[in-house]
């Protein structure tokens, strides 16, 4: 089944308002009539409203890097799917190893986020991701399963649609050192047969599953290359046009 490839920026706790509009416009413009790949740019809360007023009318989608699982009240600095619907967001980032290690977030709050997002009809890129201790301890699988299986409890089969999944090794993630394509493809298998299992084959077929890890616009192509990688998520090398828009054409083969 041919799906189609889907790239996304994470640009993480960077730019300005100033630096935000030129980064979002620059993509904007270098993709003007480009539709071979799907595209979403994730700027930090502050910056979502101007990023998408900037690519207001093209393919290009906005998401978020978090929600809180709460339809209203007092939860002093958080923000809920509704708002991000509110300010023009297709997508959201949940479960980045980043908030899981740095902030401390736990399958249990990952699941309800989730839930959360996709009920209110968010589209969710659900990270999911290995260390290096738990990799050279023969456990990749066994991560992927356990975070699969806690983070998918209770969503409901007939909004699995609005779920994408983003293999992160952690060892990857903005240390230059990226997945071969080979271990992508077969992290890339493993999860999708554990989808199949929690759902259906259909909807495994159907789901889009993002590499994330280092993605540069020179390893982009082999990575999306394999036949299960059907995309990127990419941090770093989202914070300049050039060399996001590289990788996006590069998923377009
Ligand atoms: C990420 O933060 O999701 C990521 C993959 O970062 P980088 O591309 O910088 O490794």
């Amino acid at each position: 089944m041919s799906r189609k490839k889907f790239v996304a920026g994470n640009w993480k706790m960077n730019t300005t308002s100033a630096g935000a509009k030129a980064l979002a416009s620059g993509v904007r413009d270098q993709l003007a009539g480009f539709d071979r790949a799907d595209v979403a740019l994730c700027p930090p809360f502050p910056y979502l409203s101007l990023v998408a007023d900037a690519v207001r009318g093209t393919a290009i989608a906005v998401g978020a890097q978090n929600v809180f699982p709460e339809p209203q009240g007092a939860f002093t600095g958080e923000v809920n799917a509704e708002m991000l619907l509110d300010v023009g967001c297709r997508y959201v980032i949940v479960g980045h190893s980043e908030r899981r290690t740095i902030i401390g977030e736990k399958d249990e709050l990952i699941n309800r986020k989730v839930r959360h997002a996709i009920q209110h009809g968010l589209h969710v890129i659900f990270c999911i991701g290995e260390t290096l201790e738990q990799r050279e301890a023969n456990q990749t699988e066994s991560v992927l399963d356990n975070q699969l299986t806690w983070g998918l409890r209770e969503v409901p089969k007939d909004q699995v649609d609005r779920l994408i999944i983003a293999y992160e090794p952690v060892w990857a993630i903005g240390t230059g050192r990226n997945a071969t394509a080979q271990q992508a493809q077969q992290a890339h298998v493993f999860i999708r047969w554990r989808f199949s299992q929690i759902y259906d084959n259909d909807s495994a077929q159907r789901l889009v599953i993002q590499y994330g890890g280092s993605v540069k616009p020179e390893n982009a192509a082999e990575l999306m290359s394999q036949p299960d990688v059907d995309g990127a998520l990419v941090g770093g090398a989202s914070l300049k046009a050039d060399s996001f828009v590289a990788i996006v054409r590069a998923a377009a083969g």
